[in-house]
């Protein structure tokens, strides 16, 4: 299996300083404060948790990782179409396939498949930035997407700086491979890396598969149902390893009792 010629890129602070505390893997957070020992720490996913990515995003995400994928690997659109959905439902995310098989750049392709501006493409629930600054409790993004255009969309948002710290698919690699979620052991990394005892963090989320590995690596889970998630659950049902379930970030912030003990 190639190695990465991508290096790892440390995860982005977007406002305090200080707060990001690397601990050893399984180390507790001896030294915390108590109210920071107290408060949870959100980890938000971003399309279809943060934004209506089925709104138009996704329809630009479509085309340009196929037309990136036609052009980086010189494939017909029907060869590259199918090439990355068999990607993709095999690793999770069709760039860890390109790279598995193809050797390719991994920056270039993410530049070039996330290529589009998104200010006309987004569309989420309105006030989300008091919605999140009424959360209590840390805030960290934690996407497969790629870095740049996370931060686009939390820009046009407006609510970049509602997070301490950005995970984008550039920071999700361990020992020069890439790891997104589902990884439970990048899951616990991230944890470690934050300086967050699992039982404090959460995972707020519209995919699943990354709820389930979250809840193996001993976080919470929030399940954001959006009906245009691919392999979802249906409008009703709530598997054991999903805390609550909620239709938007609104919705998280009515729940009289969120979570036990958040
Ligand atoms: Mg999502």
């Amino acid at each position: 299996m190639p190695r990465l010629r991508f290096p790892q890129q440390p995860p982005v602070r977007s406002r305090r300083a200080g707060v990001h505390r690397p601990l050893a893997t399984g180390q507790s957070l001896a030294g915390a404060t108590p109210q920071e020992q107290q408060s949870p720490v959100w980890l938000f996913d971003l399309d279809n948790t943060l934004h209506d990515t089925s709104y138009k995003i996704f329809r630009e995400i479509n085309l340009g990782m196929t037309a990136a994928v036609m052009e980086t690997l010189k494939l017909n659109e029907n060869d590259a179409s199918e090439l990355r959905t068999r990607y993709w439902r095999r690793y999770g995310a069709t760039l860890l396939g390109l790279v598995q098989h193809h050797n390719i750049d991994p920056h270039a392709f993410l530049q070039r498949s996330h290529a589009f501006e998104v200010a006309p493409l987004v569309r989420a629930e309105r006030g989300l930035r008091d919605k999140l600054n009424r959360l209590s409790g840390r805030k960290i993004l934690f996407t497969n997407a790629p870095l740049h255009y996370a931060r686009a969309v939390l820009k046009h948002l407006g609510i970049l700086r509602c997070f301490d710290q950005l995970w984008g698919v550039e920071q999700m690699q361990l020992h020069g491979r890439f790891r997104p979620k589902p990884s439970v052991t990048l899951m616990r990394h991230v944890l470690a890396q934050e300086g967050i005892h699992p039982r404090r963090a959460v995972l707020v989320e519209d995919t699943i598969e990354n709820l389930r590995s979250a809840r193996k690596a001993g976080l919470r889970t929030v399940h954001v149902f959006h009906p245009g998630t691919p392999f979802g659950l249906g409008k009703s049902g709530r598997p054991d390893f999903v805390d609550l379930r909620v239709n938007s970030v609104g919705h998280l912030l009515l729940q009289k009792r969120p979570l036990r003990g958040a």
